[in-house]
């Protein structure tokens, strides 16, 4: 098939690559020019495994390609994808005037047959707010179908190419079945393809984030709970995920979700219930408790160093919101870096792949170390933010060799205490007792 996919961000891209990587022919645009060149020299602007790989492969053999000339691609397009950001407005609603922009730089080129596909996370009722735009600006009535995307960034080719499920959100039996043909390559295994009606499938993605988000914040409760009685969260997180009922994904504590969907997603959600009069209760909290959350940190850090932080020198491993991505849209670790600097700390930071996201943010008010030992050296703590696989087993020796003070701030509960106390060092983790050295 013959695919235009318009927003060449994370997931445009990973969009994009997997669906030429079946053989279609995919045309990817996006309006900033800086991003296509370096896409058409070969460089990839993002970090997700496997994806430099499946786009050299795809653009290779010709069937991947990429532009900010959207008329030509989508005038020969059979379905056109809609990739493009939905960020929050100041009242946590979904802003989607870049879907609407698009659609409209789009619309006087669209074949009668092709197929409008909403990826991008949107309101309940925007399939019908952009199917109505298409026909004041076309004057027919075009297909507008809706596809939510549930890829895992740090592990989005995987998500996309062997997905739990698809949704599909149309009424028109023919545009399902275009999709189911699509997707066929990716259900081999029997997962389903969910046909529901526009709206039902543009809730499914804001209820599916919320869930998550709410699993999070639950387990984080539960952990400062802990953290105030002599229970240990990793022995409550055992007991509870056993049930078969709760499982274990999303019961990791830690120092709170970040990323460009689980904050922005949930705030939205509470933005359209309240402008239908209701007021959503669970969801606000979930988002409150998650605000709370990346404080907690600096409560210890706060607790074990001085509240006036002016002469300490802290080192940060891990930056990006998430391990496995350069992304750092809300991420935990920024709030951390505005409260160490505003209490006057000195921030030596380090992660794998997010750190030049970073200096864009913040230049040279933090130092940057491409090794993660050298972020080390003089410290006076070390504060883990994101469980990166390198960070798991590091050289315990090394590190209080070059540290000023041997004390470590895990955000991740990383390390186990009595691993951390027999290498020699003060730890503190969340919803755990912290340890002395030995
Ligand atoms: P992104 O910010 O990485 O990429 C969006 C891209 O769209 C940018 O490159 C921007 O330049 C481009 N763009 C904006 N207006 C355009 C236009 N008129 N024409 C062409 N290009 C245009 O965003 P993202 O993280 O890929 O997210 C995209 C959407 O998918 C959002 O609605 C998001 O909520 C949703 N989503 C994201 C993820 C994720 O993990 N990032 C997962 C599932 C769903």
């Amino acid at each position: 098939m013959k695919i235009t996919v318009i927003g060449t961000g994370y997931v445009g891209l990973v969009t994009g690559a997997c669906l030429a990587d079946s053989g279609n022919h995919v045309v990817c645009v996006d309006i900033d020019q800086a991003k296509i060149d370096a896409l058409t020299r070969g460089e990839i602007p993002i970090y997700e495994p496997g994806l430099r790989e499946l786009v050299d492969r795809n653009r290779g053999a010709g069937r991947l390609s990429f532009t900010t000339e959207a008329a030509a691609a989508v005038s020969a397009s059979r379905l056109v994808f809609l990739a493009v950001g939905t960020p929050p407005l100041e009242d946590g609603s979904a802003d989607v005037k870049y879907l609407v922009r698009a659609v409209e730089d789009i619309s006087g080129h669209l074949p009668q047959q092709s197929i409008v596909v909403i990826k991008s996370t949107v309101p309940v009722g925007t399939n019908a707010k952009i199917t109505g735009r298409l026909k004041e600006l076309t004057g027919r009535d075009c297909h507008v179908c809706s596809n939510p995307e549930f890829l895992k960034e740090g592990a989005a080719i995987d998500d996309f190419l062997k997905p739990d499920r698809v949704v599909v959100g149309t009424r028109d039996r023919d545009v399902a079945n275009v999709m189911r043909t699509l997707y066929a390559p990716y259900l081999r295994t029997e997962k389903p393809l969910l046909v529901m009606s526009p709206e039902s499938s543009e809730m499914v993605k804001y209820a599916a984030n919320a869930m998550l988000a709410t699993k999070i914040s639950f387990i984080n409760e539960i952990a400062n709970l802990c953290q105030r009685t002599a229970a240990d969260v990793d022995d409550v997180r055992r007991g509870i995920g056993h049930d078969s009922r709760i499982g274990f994904a999303f019961l990791f504590p830690g120092v709170g979700y970040g990323g460009s969907c689980f904050p922005k997603d949930v705030r939205a959600l509470v933005a359209t219930a309240r402008g239908l009069g209701i007021e959503p209760r669970l969801l606000t909290a979930v988002d409150e408790v998650n605000t709370r959350q990346k404080t907690v940190l600096l409560e210890k850090i706060r607790r074990q160093c001085g509240e006036d932080l002016r002469g300490k020198v802290l080192a940060i491993w891990g930056l990006s919101f998430k391990p496995r991505t350069d992304d750092v849209r809300e991420a935990p670790a920024l709030a951390l870096i505005d409260q160490l600097l505003e209490s006057g700390a000195t921030i030596r930071a380090h992660d794998p792949e997010a750190m030049e996201n970073v200096r864009k943010l913040y230049g040279d008010r933090l130092s940057y170390f491409q090794d993660q030992y050298d972020a080390l050296d003089g410290v006076d703590a070390l504060v883990l933010m994101t469980e990166w696989k390198e960070f798991v087993h590091p050289d315990f020796d090394a590190m209080r060799s070059r540290m000023r003070a041997a004390v470590v701030f895990d955000g991740r509960n990383v390390y186990s205490p009595d691993t951390m106390r027999e290498a020699g060092f003060t730890y503190h983790s969340i919803g755990r007792a912290s340890v002395m050295p030995r």
